[in-house]
């Protein structure tokens, strides 16, 4: 059982992550107001952090980056979801500091095997993501470039 902190201020979308993360055994505690998130994960102390991006006054990218830049919490898994997925966003979330990106509408079985493989502390298996240097990059440069598949 895992202790999962909610920033999301849709209800509806906090029911259905509080319902499907307890159908798993976990214990989910949501805040609606993102102002309010870095404290309740002080106090929380949770195994993993679900962070919606389109959030009134703190953003959730501005949250993932408090969230890495704190002491206690710099640890912590960060799920982010996110309704808009405009080119680059995946990669601005990613560099803020979170280790995985689900879209909503959220497949329930995508959101719950997220949400398994970073409690045991593995990235998310994304059949998306690149694996790194391909056969015959041995020059050592830069790991992020290259990347011509779109
Ligand atoms: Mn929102």
């Amino acid at each position: 059982m895992a202790k999962i902190l909610i920033v999301e201020d849709n209800a509806l979308n906090i029911k259905l992550f509080c319902d499907l993360l307890a159908a798993h055994g976990h214990q989910p505690e949501a805040v609606t107001d993102s102002r309010q998130a870095l404290d309740a994960a002080h106090e929380l102390d949770p195994d993993l952090v679900i962070t919606d991006i389109q959030l009134p006054h703190v953003t959730g990218l501005d949250l993932i980056r408090m969230i890495r830049a704190d002491e206690q919490l710099c640890d912590v898994p960060i799920m982010a979801v996110t309704a808009y997925s405009a080119r680059g966003d995946e990669e601005r979330i990613r560099a803020a500091g979170a280790q995985a990106y689900v879209s909503k509408p959220i497949s329930v079985m995508r959101f719950a095997d997220t949400v398994e493989q970073l409690l045991k502390g593995e990235g998310e298996a994304d059949p998306h993501v690149d694996a790194g240097p391909q056969v015959g990059d041995s020059s050592g440069g830069d790991p992020e470039g290259g990347a011509v598949t779109e």
